[in-house]
């Protein structure tokens, strides 16, 4: 019987950035780790974007990247202040071939794939795979299969949910160097809606189109929106759809708890997923980096430093306006947008920047919308 000391329930973008960064550090070669998920992964299922400055730990994927970025609404149009930031894009398939092709070298790592189910009763948590229950032993469990939120009262639910194309056009119609982060131009009917442009080469771009709302569409809207956008506002009829991305991802403030009944959450599941923005690709690699440091330093992992609590008050006021709709989030972002640079509102939602630094910025937006919301969230 195989004993384990880790086992990461999971090969997406959490268990996998844990994974790497393990082998990277070179001190995890004596420990046997299993890694499980339900399938091999031979589809490019999702594409990351985020910011970074500098070069980050994935940097030799890095699909496309662009300091040059726009932000769009009605007639405003601002190229971005990125300062040290680039936009930068990973692929799904580029990532799971790249971390695979190095786990599949470390004899000490072995990967299994089935359906996992876990299953906790008071005090632990039992994994099964495919219906057997895998002896855990003293093993420490990673898990970023299934979301362990708290709710209360105040929690707060939206979807962020999008339907993206890569279009291919028979002659050059994008500038590669310039991608669009938010175009507020389409209708705001069902809330929050944007569409971001990502030029891929002169004649490829992805298109998605973009909702922070609680319901899903039909997906014959969202073709149909992607559809408006493609011909009114970049202007073109003539284009083949190479490529299709839909996704939601949760925006919530409920609470994640890292560590519960023996096994410790990553990942969306482990509350890594930005409430306000849906970003989750550059959290996950700051959570992957804490937890690797503290067990190469022979620390305990069940008390991560939490980010300031502030920032969570911060994401939950933004929720409750977009959810109720008491200012639009397009005069949100367009305030947001309009008055600061994008490198200070990068540093803000990536949860950097010090007080002085919000106050100035939140200084720019709407005063009335915002202030209910926060006495909401101290109610
Ligand atoms: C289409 C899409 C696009 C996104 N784009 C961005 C982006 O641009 N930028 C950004 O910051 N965030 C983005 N996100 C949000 C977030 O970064 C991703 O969801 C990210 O993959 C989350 O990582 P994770 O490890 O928590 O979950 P996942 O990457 O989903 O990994 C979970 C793994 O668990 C496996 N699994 C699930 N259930 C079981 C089971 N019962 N048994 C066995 N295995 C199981 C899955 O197969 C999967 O491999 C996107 C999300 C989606 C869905």
């Amino acid at each position: 019987m195989p004993r384990y000391d880790y086992i990461i329930a999971g090969a997406g973008a959490s268990g996998l950035s844990l994974l790497m960064r393990m082998i990277e550090s070179g001190k995890f070669s004596d420990k046997k780790i299993l890694l499980v998920d339900r399938a091999p992964k031979t589809v490019n299922d999702r594409t990351w974007c985020f910011w970074e400055q500098g070069k980050g730990f994935f940097e030799e994927i890095v699909y496309r990247q662009w300091q040059k970025l726009s932000f769009i609404s009605d007639a405003y149009f601002s190229l971005l202040e990125m300062g040290d930031y680039h936009y930068k894009m990973i692929r799904g398939i580029d990532f799971y071939e790249f971390c695979f092709a190095r786990i599949k070298q470390q004899p000490n790592i072995e990967i299994k794939y089935g359906e996992l189910k876990f299953v906790e009763n008071s005090h632990l948590t039992r994994i099964y795979i495919d219906d057997t229950e895998l002896k855990v032993g003293s093993a420490t469990v990673f898990n970023s299969i299934s979301r362990k939120e708290q709710s209360t009262r105040k929690t707060i639910r939206l979807l962020q949910h999008f339907k993206g194309w890569i279009i291919e056009t028979p002659h050059n119609a994008f500038d590669p160097g310039a991608a669009t982060l938010m175009d507020f131009r389409p209708q705001q009917n069902h809330g929050t809606t944007f569409v971001y442009v990502l030029p891929l080469a002169p004649n490829r771009a992805l298109v998605e189109y973009t909702l922070f709302t609680g319901s899903l569409l039909e997906q014959h809207e969202y073709k149909r929106e992607l559809e408006i956008y493609i011909r009114e506002q970049l202007g073109l009829s003539d284009y083949a759809i190479v490529e299709e991305e839909f996704g939601i991802i949760p925006m919530t403030n409920a609470r994640f708890p890292f560590y519960d009944r023996g096994v410790y959450y990553i990942g969306t599941a482990g509350g890594q997923t930005k409430a306000s923005t849906g970003y989750t690709f550059q959290f996950i690699q700051k959570q992957s980096q804490q937890i690797v440091e503290r067990l190469v330093n022979g620390q305990s992992i069940q008390t991560l430093p939490p980010p300031p609590p502030r920032f969570r008050f911060y994401d939950s006021v933004l929720l409750q306006v977009l959810s109720e709709r008491k200012l639009e989030g397009k005069e949100v972002f367009t305030h947001l947008f309009k008055k600061n640079k994008a490198s200070s509102i990068f540093k803000f939602l990536d949860n950097e920047s010090t007080i002085g630094e919000e106050l100035k910025l939140i200084s720019t937006l709407p005063t009335g919308p915002f202030f209910m919301a926060a006495l909401r969230q101290f109610s």
